[in-house]
């Protein structure tokens, strides 16, 4: 039986931050992780850039989290953003930052780099990586932790449980902490996808995949009460709205929720208002050519014309009451019910886990299992895109990390 005084399940920036303070504290440190090598899901992160963290006051910062954000306040102190680009410059890796977006990425925008400095740090701590190694069990028999595998058995006083969530199954994120944590007791709040497309029934722009627009005001409502509004930029795709404001968004759809989106940063009042005092100044403009002070793509236009049945050479003063005020709404307001927020396997982050009020926010540790610490993913909280899933999973890491003592073995 091999014995630690910490074990680390999971291999992402939660559990590799917990290791690593671990192992700058004393502690002999394990690192399990089931795929063949660690930080899978920092490979992909950022398309394979690594966004790792935000810029922004911390007020603004923990607000990216929504009702839980206040969970991360501690962990956020304990490791900032700043220091996290601090401990990325000093490891000769600096952080730069993509100006106008607020994302700070590695200076050489590769998410390889990222994991290699990660895995040399583990590594200069002494700390053993043990890949390709799947938990099946943990017993906690009095004081310490028993981890089974297929093959080995390991023994702990401290555990740390950093699996991730459900989302991106194909990375090794399979949801199998929850079963972990849930078997020592903890109640899991149901998991569902977050960051993921937003499908809309009846949805008319399969033909415009590719076509984005940078900033546009995006709402959801239900039975006519607004649950959010965000700005940010939609991807048209072939089959969903997608894209960072998207993504977003989808942290808070509901049942039975609606999505508008303003394409062209104008009510629905002002928009005809100002085609009324066109119409009247030159009636004969084409409408369409009218629609180009919105910056518009004219495929876009096209498209929109033809949903409200409206002829592409329409001349303004031609446009009835009935149309103007439904080419406004397609542009404005248009209300559109959502069928489904895209499933795990296209989610960037899970939204559930662990219930938040069976942790201690000051240090990490399962306020019913003494020695048990739950960082990450895992738990019941997640942030907008933009670098602050990351960010929280390193908070959460280190704060655990400095939280734990060595124990008498
Ligand atoms: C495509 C994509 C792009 C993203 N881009 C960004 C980005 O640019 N910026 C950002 O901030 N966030 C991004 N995220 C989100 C971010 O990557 C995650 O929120 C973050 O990695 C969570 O860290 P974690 O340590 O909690 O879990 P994870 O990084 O998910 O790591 C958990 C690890 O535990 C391992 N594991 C699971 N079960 C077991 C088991 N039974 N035994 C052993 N090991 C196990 C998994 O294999 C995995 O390696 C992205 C996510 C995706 C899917």
């Amino acid at each position: 039986m091999k014995e630690f005084d910490l074990i680390v399940v999971g291999g992402g920036p939660s559990g590799i931050f917990t290791a690593i303070t671990a192992a700058e504290n004393g502690l002999k440190v394990a690192l399990l992780e089931k795929n063949k090598r660690i930080g899978n899901k920092i490979l992909v992160a950022g398309s394979g850039k690594c966004n790792l963290t935000h810029t922004g006051k911390s007020k603004e910062f923990l607000d990216k989290y929504g009702e839980n954000g206040k969970f991360l306040k501690e962990a956020l102190n304990k490791f900032s953003p700043d220091m996290l680009k601090e401990f990325f410059g000093k490891n000769g890796l600096p952080l730069v930052l993509v100006e106008d977006s607020g994302k700070f990425f590695p200076e050489t925008f590769s998410s390889l780099d990222v994991v290699a400095l990660l895995k040399k740090k583990l590594e200069s701590l002494k700390v053993q990586i043990l890949e390709n190694i799947k938990i099946e069990n943990i017993e906690k028999i009095d004081e310490e932790f028993l981890i089974f595998t297929k093959e080995d058995t390991f023994k702990c006083k401290n555990l740390s449980l950093a699996t991730g969530g459900k989302s991106y199954p194909g990375v090794g994120t399979t949801g199998d902490g929850y079963i972990m944590a849930k078997s020592l007791g903890h109640k899991i709040i149901p998991p569902k996808p977050a960051l993921s497309p937003i499908f809309v029934k009846d949805y008319f722009f399969e033909e415009l995949s590719g076509i984005s627009f940078q900033n546009v005001k995006i709402t959801l409502w239900k039975e006519n009460k607004k649950i959010i509004e965000k700005n940010g930029p939609v991807l048209l795709t072939h089959t969903n709205f997608s894209g960072p404001g998207i993504l977003d968004n989808s942290r808070f759809v509901e049942n039975d929720s609606e999505l508008e989106i303003n394409y062209i940063g104008q009510t629905y009042e002002k928009f005809n208002k100002d085609i009324i005092e066109e119409t009247n100044k030159d009636g004969k403009k084409i409408l369409k050519k009218y629609l180009h002070q919105y910056f518009l793509p004219e495929r876009f236009i096209k498209i929109i014309l033809s949903k409200a049945e409206i002829k592409e050479d329409l001349k303004l003063a031609e446009l009835s009451k009935e149309k103007r005020e439904e080419l406004s709404k397609l542009l404005t307001s248009n209300r559109m019910e959502i069928t489904k927020v895209g499933n795990f396997e296209m989610a960037m982050v899970t939204k559930g886990g662990v219930a938040l009020e069976e942790v201690n926010p000051k240090t990490m540790e399962s306020k019913k299992i003494s020695g048990l610490y739950l960082v990450g993913e895992i738990l019941d909280i997640d942030g907008d895109t933009g670098g602050y899933n990351i960010q929280a999973a390193c908070s959460m890491g280190v704060l655990a990390g400095k939280s734990m003592k060595k124990k008498e073995r």
